[in-house]
């Protein structure tokens, strides 16, 4: 690993953050814990915390010594000093006279000697901190330090590797009992030039920002250089299908697998992020790796991200693909169930009352293919399959200079379950489509892109799908929500099929279709050339045909019921004069709504229409509505509110009816009129 440490860089630092007020131990305090938080192989996603003793003063002028830590939430990549905030170290420094205080205590203790009330959560991890006498302290979950602690007999292996220049802390659950056991052991040699905690990662620390840093990087490095020459042989591989299926044909089922039924055909739904490379599918390969799997997390605070650890299926056969669907449920259910029991024996040792989390796997490695991770947000999916690469390296490291042996699950349990992580996660409240995905067609007109930023804005992620790319990604920017656009010609079997593997590709598969895309030619039916007939069919029914057909096809495989949602128009209900070619495909779709609404119901999936009049867009463009109104002798103002309201009625609008639909949960085979009210187009 490199040492990436440069004192133009620091110093630049230095003066940009002067300007600011902010001194120069926490400016540098800023500078390392960027250099270390953009290393994955060193910190991930909230794995690790860095801190410097210094100096701040009060609102009232007074000056304390302040422990800056950082603070939770806050990226160490990316940290700014209001992401270490600053906390009174006297009060800290008292706490270590005590014999015990709870988790709540001390995150009470903590907040309320905080410089600045506002800030975040100094991290669980404070008091070890500011236990520790030095300057500066940096924490790290290093791969390269996890495979030398994950072992049977780590602490002869940590003196082997490090000797007497790192003490070794046996593992205990972050907080105030391992912050008192580290200094303990800091205070037996205080020549030690950091800790190494066992299953779980390394602290050094130093007079200054560089010597700290220093020392993080020259450990990591003689960890690094163990694995590297005393590496033993690989295991052997699995044995591969001739044929494998590819990551797209399993998706949909694996999906739909990890999703959390919660009864009557609802479901919590999973977004999937796939990754492959070399070296993924190098180490999945393994015969070993469902033994590698049931073992466990590669350092306790993973377990907030994958729970106990990955689930290993077996390598997709192309020829049998049939059968497999049945061996990624029977996999899911073996892993759900050895959660439950996880969760039962566990709660079981102690009053405290816990609420189990969804008992689903979070990564799935697919030998010859690559891993999946699984998450409620597409952030939390690849959130996910970042933890499960540097999981690999960590047990690959493991593997080689001994046995992979994490931290037991009896002892990940207290973490995983940690009341304060408990409290966040009950707070963070799912949107009604959290987890969802809606494929939108005509996405970036009116109608399309406003549907995509209402759905958005309630948790789906977008598939805009539009005749023009660049209008479609466009879109989807608007919208929000880590949407996508894709070009596709809709009239294109090829293209809409394209459309929903790309779909697949980024989310793991579809829930919801909004078919919109439509288009109008004009003309007396009896004197209509075929060809423009015809054309108007291609767009205003099959397109809605091959969609809807794509989406279904999904949904089967996902298991999970869906939506599907048309938009008809008020000419499928009550033609307008010269008006044949849009209506009458119009009204073919409004019957094939119908007709998937029949027979798909059963399978859950629910097929509705909105017919919509009148709204600004594509189909009635502005230059349009101006020649209408003259031709009528009205305003265009009139002329847009011609209806029984009086309103106009606007692309939101047409938007709210298909949330609605998506959302009434027991309404299928319906359609919903957005027209301000006209009595001719009324349904009976
Ligand atoms: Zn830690």
């Amino acid at each position: 690993m490199k040492n990436l440490w440069n004192d133009a860089d620091a110093e630049k630092m230095v003066a940009g953050y002067a300007k600011k007020g902010v001194g120069r131990d926490l400016a540098l305090r800023v500078y390392t814990t960027r250099l270390l938080g953009g290393e994955p192989r060193l910190v991930l996603h909230g794995g690790g915390n860095t801190s410097c003793k210094t100096k701040a003063t009060d609102l009232v002028g007074d000056e304390w010594d302040v422990l800056c830590v950082k603070g939770s939430g806050w990226d160490m990549a990316v940290i700014e000093p209001q992401g270490l905030p600053a906390v009174k170290m006297g009060a800290l420094l008292k706490a270590r006279t005590l014999t015990t205080l709870s988790d709540e205590d001390m995150v009470a203790l903590q907040r309320s000697n905080l410089i600045d009330p506002a800030s975040p959560n100094p991290s669980v991890e404070t008091l070890l901190h500011a236990f520790l006498p030095h300057k500066f302290v940096d924490h790290t979950h290093s791969t390269a330090i996890l495979a030398i602690v994950d072992q049977e007999d780590s602490k002869a292996l940590v003196k082997t590797v490090f000797g007497s220049k790192m003490g070794y802390v046996p593992y205990i659950k972050p907080g105030f009992d391992l912050a008192k056991v580290a200094a303990e052991v800091f205070d037996a040699d205080p020549s030690v030039e950091g800790l190494i905690l066992d299953k779980h990662g390394i602290f050094t620390f130093g007079d200054d920002a560089k010597q700290a840093y220093d020392r993080m990087i020259h450990y990591v490095n003689v960890a690094e250089d163990y694995v590297a020459r005393n590496g033993k042989p690989r295991a052997a591989k699995a044995a591969l299908p001739a044929k494998l299926a590819r990551p797209a044909d399993i998706a949909p089922t694996l999906r739909g697998a990890v999703a959390v039924a919660r009864g009557e055909g609802r479901f919590d739904r999973m977004i999937s992020d796939f990754r492959t490379s070399d070296a993924i599918v190098d180490f999945i390969n393994s015969a070993k790796i469902a033994d590698y799997a049931g073992r466990g997390v590669s350092t306790p605070d993973l377990s907030i991200r994958i729970k106990t650890g990955p689930m290993a299926v077996p390598a997709p056969d192309a020829d049998k693909l049939g059968d497999y669907k049945a061996v990624i449920r029977g996999h899911v259910e073996a892993f759900a169930k050895d959660y439950r029991a996880y969760f039962e024996t566990n709660d079981a040792l102690d009053d405290v009352k816990r609420t189990m989390l969804d008992p689903m796997p979070r990564l799935t490695l697919v030998p010859g293919l690559g891993m999946f991770g699984h998450g409620r947000t597409l952030k939390d999916a690849k959130i996910a399959s970042d933890v499960g690469e540097m999981w690999i390296e960590a047990v690959r490291g493991a593997e080689a200079v001994g046995n992979f042996q994490p931290l037991s699950k009896a002892d990940l349990f207290p973490l995983e379950y940690w009341s304060l992580e408990q409290a966040k996660l009950a707070s963070n409240k799912p949107k009604p489509l959290t987890g969802q995905v809606v494929l939108i067609t005509g996405g970036a007109g009116a109608i399309g892109a406003a549907t995509a930023k209402l759905f958005a804005a309630n948790g789906a992620h977008a598939v805009i799908v539009d005749l023009d790319p660049a209008k479609a990604a466009e879109a989807a920017k608007a919208a929000g929500n880590n949407s996508i656009g894709v070009g596709a010609d809709i009239t294109n079997p090829a293209e809409v099929r394209a459309a929903f593997d790309k779909a697949v590709a980024v989310y793991g598969g579809v829930d919801i279709l909004v078919s919109n895309a439509g288009a109008a030619w004009e003309g007396r039916i009896g004197e209509l050339d075929d060809a423009t007939l015809r054309k108007s069919f291609e767009l205003n029914f099959f397109a809605h045909q091959s969609a809807a057909q794509n989406a279904v096809r999904i949904m089967l495989e996902q298991g999970t019921g869906g939506v599907l949602l048309f938009n008809t128009s008020k000419q499928a209900i009550n033609p307008g004069p010269k008006f044949g070619a849009y209506g009458i495909p119009k009204a073919a779709t409004l019957f094939l709504s119908r007709q998937y609404a029949l027979d798909y119901g059963a399978y859950g999936i629910r097929s509705n229409a909105v017919n919509a009049d009148r709204i600004r867009s594509g189909l009635l463009t502005d230059a349009m509505i101006a020649s209408r109104s003259t031709a009528r002798g009205v305003s265009e103002k009139e002329y847009m509110s011609g209806n029984l309201l009086g309103q106009e009625v606007t692309a939101d609008d047409v938007a709210q009816a298909f949330l609605h639909q998506a959302l009434a949960e027991r309404t299928t085979a319906d359609v919903t009129t957005v027209d301000g009210g006209n009595i001719a187009a009324a349904l009976r």
